[in-house]
């Protein structure tokens, strides 16, 4: 056709998509969760555009269409969204931009087969699944605001074709030519099944023709307005589900409503795994901002960045519908919020530290990242520290500051720790020998961030915090070993001896009680980085 251009997918896109339609084969229904989702997203986005430019309202009665023809083995999902102009649509469906194929492909190999369908929703090619099911697809799209529209089309095997066409109104339509063993998704029932069971709760209407009527598919509850009773268990779940792109059951779930000073529903996620390490790349809350049941921006802050495992939706009615970015950041409504739903998390998860076997799987996920608190906020430092837990040369498992406490000799008045890459290798470390053959419990920090947050909360209940690898140890306070004459005078030649051996390599050397078995350790001096701290800035080129 006139117009038409052929371009190959971009390098690694063509092997990618072997990959995604091959290793998803048994949970290909999920195509239609990615379709789904991203037309709503598509529609969320327009609504949010048509804010500061008019010609880009979206219409009263927009919805998602899904249309089944049977005879033409066509599926088809229209939606009255953004649309792409030629260069979105050469952008966001003929490459990957968003993310590390490479990292996907290897990540997806390496997956167990029921993880793989997660990995779908974490890495952005969430439309590539439409080539589980379909041979060839098309894509017919106008940008809301503009006149022309494109097409797309695709075999999804190296290469797609753009050309002019027409769309009489803004939006996309997906055209799937349905392959020879992918019946069940030209049945309307089969379809209507899919929907209630992976998308129920997008908040646009999704319809499906049926004998040439359009029949509700979804029923676009806003889940978290209803009272508590009125939700069961397996529809939270499911909502967890949407909402993580996780197939899991959620570790812990919120679902309250603050009434009177401030008006909002909140339901909120604890995951009960952890997402893969993809999704770590932004430090930023993701909790879902509604007002009055319509979406308006998942980048809110409403949670503080070392809470941002934590995933939901907050919905209020203290914000008008047409609140804009800039006012989003000046209201003192959403401050409040805040602090509401982060005292709320913070509760919760004190309630939930009672079980510690339970905590422990909350620990053992998101304890890093949550850590983080203790360094980069002051306001919740010694409540995050109160939750954290560690491991400890004193127990098997995991323990807190305040047990830690609990176990002190009568005459220490530190908390003794000792930062490195493996909780293993720091139980066996020369560093704590001496603390060992005291009795003195040492706890072994061994997550990057174990580097920083220490020097920051410095102590805990009028303890100081002290690395054992850092200075002085205080040992003598808690008996050190007789020494011999003959063990001083030795080592009143060794250390000048060793000295002059190490020269410029150490700043000092000196005798320790710190060790019982081992002949010497290096330690970090007193007030300088840790050991840790400088293994890091090394690595990271400083
Ligand atoms: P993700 O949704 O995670 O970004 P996808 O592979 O599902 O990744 O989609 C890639 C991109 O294609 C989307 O980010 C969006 O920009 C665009 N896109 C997909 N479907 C539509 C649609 N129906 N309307 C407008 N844009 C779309
Ligand atoms: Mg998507």
């Amino acid at each position: 056709a006139k117009g038409a251009e052929t371009r190959e997918f971009s390098a690694e896109v063509g092997r990618l998509l072997d990959l995604v339609v091959h290793s998803l084969y048994s949970e290909r229904e999920i195509f239609l969760r990615e379709l789904v989702a991203n037309a709503a997203d598509a529609t969320d986005r327009r609504r949010f555009e048509a804010l500061t430019d008019g010609a880009r309202a979206l219409p009263e009665d927009a919805k998602i269409r899904i249309d089944p023809e049977k005879d033409a083995r066509l599926l088809t999902i229209s939606d009255d969204g953004s649309g792409m102009t030629r260069d979105e649509l050469v952008a966001n469906l003929g490459t990957i931009a968003r993310s590390g194929t490479r990292a996907f492909g290897k990540q997806l190999q390496d997956a167990k087969p029921e993880d793989r369908p997660n990995l779908i929703g974490q890495f952005g090619v969430g439309f590539y699944a439409a080539f589980m099911v379909a041979d060839k697809v098309d894509v017919i799209s106008r940008r809301a605001g503009a006149d022309e529209a494109w097409r797309w089309t695709s075999d999804g095997k190296g290469s797609y074709t753009l050309e002019p066409a027409t769309r009489e109104k803004a939006g996309t339509d997906i055209i799937l030519h349905i392959k020879e063993d992918a019946d069940e998704f030209l049945d309307s029932w089969r379809l209507q099944a899919i929907i209630r069971k992976w998308s129920d709760h997008i908040a646009w209407p999704v319809t499906i023709l049926r004998d040439g009527n359009e029949e509700a598919a979804n029923e676009g509850t806003a889940l978290w307005r209803k009272a508590k009773g009125d939700v069961t268990e397996e529809q939270l779940n499911e909502f967890y589900r949407h909402l993580t792109h996780n197939f899991d059951t959620p570790w812990d779930t919120l679902h309250w409503r603050a009434e009177g000073m401030m008006e909002f529903s909140a339901l909120l996620f604890v995951p009960g795994s952890r997402p893969f390490e993809y999704a770590e790349q932004t430090r930023e809350s993701r909790i879902r901002l509604h007002v009055r049941r319509m979406f308006i921006t998942d980048e809110a802050d409403i949670l503080p960045p070392w809470l941002r495992f934590v995933q939901g939706v907050v919905d209020t009615e203290d914000l008008p519908l047409n609140v804009s970015r800039e006012m989003l950041q000046a209201t003192p409504v959403l401050a409040r919020i805040r602090k509401a739903v982060t005292s709320k998390v913070m509760g919760e998860l004190k309630t939930r530290a009672k079980d510690a076997e339970s905590y422990t799987t909350f620990w053992e996920n998101f304890g890093p990242i949550f850590k983080e608190g203790m360094w980069d906020d002051a306001a919740h430092r010694t409540e995050v520290a109160g939750l954290s837990r560690f491991r400890s040369t004193a127990v098997e498992g995991l323990t807190s500051f305040d047990d830690y406490i609990s176990r002190m000799k009568p005459e220490q008045d530190a908390i003794y720790y000792l930062t490195g890459d493996n909780a293993e290798t720091l139980a066996s470390s020369p560093q704590i020998e001496g603390f060992k053959a005291r009795g003195i419990e040492v706890l072994l920090l061994s997550d990057p961030v174990d580097s920083f947050w220490p020097d920051r909360l410095s102590s805990f209940e009028g303890k100081t915090l002290r690395n054992v690898a850092q200075g002085q140890t205080d040992l003598e306070k808690f008996g050190a070993p007789a020494e011999t004459d003959a063990e001083k005078a030795d080592m009143d030649t060794l250390l000048p001896a060793l000295k002059t051996a190490l020269g410029e390599a150490v700043s000092d050397v000196k005798a320790t009680d710190r060790l019982v078995s081992s002949a010497m350790v290096l330690t970090a001096p007193e007030g300088g980085p840790d050991l840790q701290l400088q293994k890091l800035m090394q690595r990271s080129g400083q």
